[in-house]
């Protein structure tokens, strides 16, 4: 990184943790003002009381010195305790911020964002970085490291012009403590720049392996895995390679702080001798009655204060700069564009529902992938028909349905309604036009009233009647609590685990709660035992009502019932019309598809 874009990246970074948290900034930085600040009181007055003493001043004067030094010290004191218990507050208001800004930006996203694994990498690895060491508690904290060790430096400076402005002293000894001063700074700027090399080589190597190391961690202690784990014995093997990883880590985290501490003995050493020469030149000069014996006490207490912050802003600097890149990432990640249009247009409300949807020579490739997930699908349907998609896996239909709710944009083409383009509609107005029931749909571990309102105030009538629509009865149910159980065990013990078939029908039940105008279900049957996947075919047309269903399966039996089918076949719409039409055509794929049985090519 070149200096202006660690200038750049930093300043974003102080205005980030502004907005996070300003009290908490504020006062961390004025808080190392006044710490900075407070031992040049005892120095300086001191140096004034030794003298006053010294040349025989009266009794007053001595305990005005000394009142002044315990009162300053007494107030900055209290300022300093002040600010601390502010800081604290503002720490949790920070680092609950920084939180909640991950889940804002994630919500912000797009869905092609959210979905792509690249995106969800670099989280991962600013997320893993930040337990490194390197994140915003250290811009945070060395930026008010910086701030006192500046105070400091410009203190012992102010504070040790005048032994440079003394005609009295020879100018070889002046020389002597600058550029003592200085080659101490030069020494402490080789050996920093030369551990946060180490540091940087060590982020660039491990973050990955870390990660990695994580993600076995987590999978091992997800239950959800537990019963594969077992019963295939990977148990070992999978805590064997998380050991190997994490040893991995560790050699290379153990190198990098051995060659930080040798660097940092090396830096100590170098102080300690030049600390050792300024005693002795202002030894030498008071010896030679060339400055007085307070101003001795003050300057020494000034150039061992100067070299310590010297050494502490180089410090601060180095580990800011390594911080930059964990910045960098950070806002790369902040940074990812929403680049769905967002229209503006309300949807119109007709009397007649005379709605149509047209596909206009579609095609769509997701992101970083060359094939084509479906390629010049022209398709028209009418709101209110009942709409079959069928074909092999991978075929596209599940992609056609991203693309309707507007989940992904086209490539190419562009998909109507009513005419009018769905980009230009309002984004939010048009998704809450689609209930979906999604083949891999989640269900939360919250309750069973939760989960079909998708809210957590509900209507509990309307649920229990959705729930009974798409054949879950809750009374029947193991649900103890009723709609109040809660699903899963993540955050209750006594959350219920419920079957693959019983997780369709209360995805179902919220698709039907939404009580939106399109319904659509992916392979809704899929996990259903076979009486209720009958239950389910046979009450389609009343679950659906008025609504324009579009209904995706492998079974071409319970297509039979809807107004048009859709043949999809390697990204295309192959045929299309009612199943009597479409059967009737024996070369057609459809034909194929009916006689080979649903059974058969699901493979
Ligand atoms: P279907 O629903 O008919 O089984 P899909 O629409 O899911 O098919 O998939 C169509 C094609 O797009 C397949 O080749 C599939 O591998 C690919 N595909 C689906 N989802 C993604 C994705 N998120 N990223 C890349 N390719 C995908």
């Amino acid at each position: 990184m070149k200096i202006g874009e660690h200038i750049k990246i930093y300043r974003r970074g102080i205005a980030a943790l502004w907005r996070l948290s300003r009290d908490g900034a504020a006062f961390r930085f004025l808080g190392a003002v006044v710490e900075a600040v407070t031992p040049y009181v005892p120095i300086w007055f001191s140096a004034r009381l030794i003298d006053a003493i010294a040349a025989g001043q009266p009794a007053g004067t001595l305990a005005l010195y000394a009142g002044l030094t315990v009162g300053l010290s007494f107030a900055l004191g209290l300022l300093a305790a002040w600010f601390k218990k502010r800081i604290d507050v503002g720490n949790f208001e920070f680092s609950d911020n920084l939180a909640f800004s991950y889940s804002w930006k994630a919500m912000e996203m797009s869905y092609a964002s959210i979905e792509d694994r690249d995106v969800a990498l670099r989280r991962e690895r600013v997320e893993n970085e930040t337990t490194m060491g390197y994140n915003f508690y250290t811009l945070r904290e060395c930026t008010q490291s910086a701030i006192l060790y500046l105070t400091q430096i410009a203190a012992s400076v102010s504070l040790t012009a005048s032994f440079f402005a003394l005609g009295s002293v020879a100018v070889w000894m002046k020389l002597a403590l600058a550029s003592g001063v200085a080659a101490a700074v030069a020494w402490q700027i080789v050996l920093y720049s030369l551990s946060a090399r180490q540091v940087r080589k060590l982020m660039s190597c491990v973050v990955d392996v870390n990660l990695h190391a994580g993600k076995l961690d987590e999978l091992i202690g997800d239950y959800a895995y537990g019963k594969d784990i077992r019963l295939y014995g990977m148990g070992e093997g999978l805590v064997q390679k998380e050991l190997e990883l994490s040893m991995t880590w560790t050699r290379a985290f153990n190198r990098v702080h051995l060659r930080a501490g040798l660097l940092d003995c090396l830096g100590k050493a170098a102080d300690f001798v030049l600390r050792f020469g300024i005693y002795l030149v202002l030894i030498y000069a008071s010896l030679r009655g060339e400055v007085s014996v307070g101003s001795i006490a003050k300057y020494v207490s000034c150039v061992t204060l100067l070299l310590s912050a010297a050494a502490g802003i180089v410090k601060s600097i180095t580990q800011l700069a390594v911080n930059n890149g964990y910045l960098q990432r950070y806002f790369s990640w902040f940074d990812i564009p929403n680049e769905m249009y967002k229209g503006t247009l309300t949807v119109e409300k007709r009397d007649d529902n005379e709605y149509f949807v047209e596909f206009r020579d579609v095609s769509f490739r997701y992101p970083h992938t060359e094939a084509w997930a479906l390629r010049h699908v022209s398709f028209k349907f009418k709101v209110g028909e009942k709409l079959a998609i069928v074909g092999l896996n991978g075929s596209g239909k599940t992609t056609f349905i991203k693309l309707l709710c507007r989940l992904y944009d086209p490539t190419e083409g562009e998909i109507l309604l009513n005419g009018v383009d769905i980009r230009k509609y309002d984004y939010d107005e048009y998704m809450s036009l689609f209930s979906v029931v999604f083949q891999d749909f989640r269900l939360f571990a919250v309750s069973l009233g939760q989960n079909v309102a998708a809210d957590t105030q509900f209507d509990k009538e309307r649920v229990y009647d959705c729930l009974s629509r798409a054949g879950f009865d809750v009374r029947e149910s193991s649900m103890p609590k009723g709609l109040d159980t809660p699903l899963y065990k993540d955050f209750d013990k006594d959350g219920v685990e419920i079957s693959g078939g019983e997780a369709q029908k209360i995805a179902l039940a919220r698709a039907l709660y939404k009580d939106a105008p399109f319904i659509i279900l992916d392979e809704p049957t899929a996990a259903l035992d076979p009486v209720s996947e009958y239950e389910v075919y046979s009450r389609f047309n009343s679950i659906a009502g008025d609504k324009t269903a579009v209904y995706i399966s492998h079974r071409l039996a319970s297509c039979r019932f809807c107004d048009k089918i859709a043949v999809f076949h390697a990204g295309q719409i192959v045929q299309s019309g009612r199943h009597e039409e479409l059967l009737a055509d024996t070369s057609g794929k459809y034909h194929a598809l009916w006689t080979a049985q649903a059974q058969y090519y699901t493979k």
